[in-house]
């Protein structure tokens, strides 16, 4: 019927509404989110904007991940809202506290010390235990251990283009590992030493580092500094297996050992963007330039008119950050030799 072929049309790939066709084979993937009871409301519109866009189509399994139990009201509203399994999971304890050979005072001198330096966060025990959980444990739950990719989805995001196809299946086809929309600049004084600890684990380490990887992303002298490019990790799509590689937990437990998550403030963004540049391929990063999306004050905006026809987005143009001065956006084009969008210029400042 007409009906079926503009499904067809609509979403470029064969979907469980048309009667005629074997259901869609959903990819071993999940959606996941950590957060708080008291971000119920601010998670239920992340929630609903991504249902809207893509996921009404596709029914992921949705798995919320805090370090408390989330109250019977959480439960309840989320579940209806997600178009797959919603899941409940309380972090272990191990995942979220002090390991033993972290110095406490040492931990709370650095706290002050940041804070001082009007670092955002500077002073939160929470943040670090967030980041540490989002670098080396998330994808070790129970609930997540099942599945191999996963798309990170924080409060309060916002998703403005319809998402037409897979983008699990995406990365699983084109053998890609991790998926990115946005990139950025870190604050130096949160990772102060994180850089020299990364410079000993690869001399330790050698092997592990990919013949063809994306320092050049990461470092404009050959790998002497970090520039502070690194993705910005509110946005994920990724194969965890990954994470779980030889490579990364290696890489994981010696940062991890260093206590530089609590003496500094290292965030799991810079972590898991020089992990996945070193350790991965380059060609293995994809970036999701057809997926707007928006966290806190910045946007990713298809800037290119026919992606944001055919994928009916709802962003200004004018919003798309990738090419302003405090993202890593110019950079990652000119390291890959991508082709820019003709009308980059227009929303470079
Ligand atoms: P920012 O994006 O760096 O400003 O940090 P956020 O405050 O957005 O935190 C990052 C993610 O971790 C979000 O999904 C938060 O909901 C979540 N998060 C942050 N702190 C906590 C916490 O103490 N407990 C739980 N369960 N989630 C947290
Ligand atoms: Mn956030």
């Amino acid at each position: 019927s007409s009906l079926s072929s503009d499904t067809k049309k609509l979403t470029g790939s064969k979907l469980l509404n048309s009667q005629s066709e074997a259901p869609y084979q959903r990819e071993n993937a999940t959606i996941m989110t950590l957060c708080r009871d008291e971000d119920m409301w601010d998670i239920i519109k992340s929630v609903r904007r991504l249902e809207d866009r893509f996921n009404h189509k596709y029914h992921y399994d949705w798995v919320f991940l805090n370090n408390e139990e989330f109250s019977d009201e959480f439960k309840k509203r989320l579940t209806s809202l997600v178009s797959g399994e919603a899941k409940f999971g309380v972090i272990p304890r191990e995942h979220w506290s002090y390991p033993d050979f972290v110095d406490q005072e040492k931990a709370k001198e650095g706290r002050e010390r940041m804070a001082q330096q009007g670092i955002i966060y500077a002073e939160m025990e929470s943040y670090r235990h967030m980041c540490r959980f989002n670098s080396g444990f998330f994808y070790e739950h129970p609930l997540m251990k099942q599945y191999k990719y996963y798309w990170r989805v924080e409060p309060d995001v916002n998703f403005f283009c319809d998402v037409d196809y897979d983008p699990f299946r995406y990365l699983r086809v084109n053998n890609k590992l991790y998926g990115f929309t946005i990139s950025i600049y870190e604050f130096e004084l949160t990772i102060e030493s994180l850089w020299g600890h990364v410079k000993d684990f690869i001399k330790k380490n050698p092997q592990y580092l990919d013949k063809n990887n994306f320092m050049d992303f990461l470092s404009n002298d050959g790998g002497d500094s970090y520039n502070l490019c690194h993705f910005w990790s509110n946005f994920e799509i990724a194969d965890m297996d990954f994470w779980r590689s030889e490579a990364y937990t290696k890489f994981f437990n010696y940062l991890d050992s260093t206590g530089g998550f609590f003496y500094e403030r290292w965030g799991d963004a810079p972590i898991h963007s020089i992990g996945i540049s070193l350790f991965a391929g380059r060609d293995q990063i994809h970036y999701f330039d057809d997926i707007g999306y928006n966290h806190g004050v910045y946007s990713m905006c298809p800037i290119d008119e026919q992606v944001w026809l055919d994928k009916k987005c709802s962003c200004e143009p004018n919003s798309d950050f990738t090419f302003r001065g405090y993202s890593c956006g110019q950079h990652y084009f000119k390291v890959t030799g991508k082709k820019k969008p003709d009308n980059w210029k227009d929303y470079a400042d």
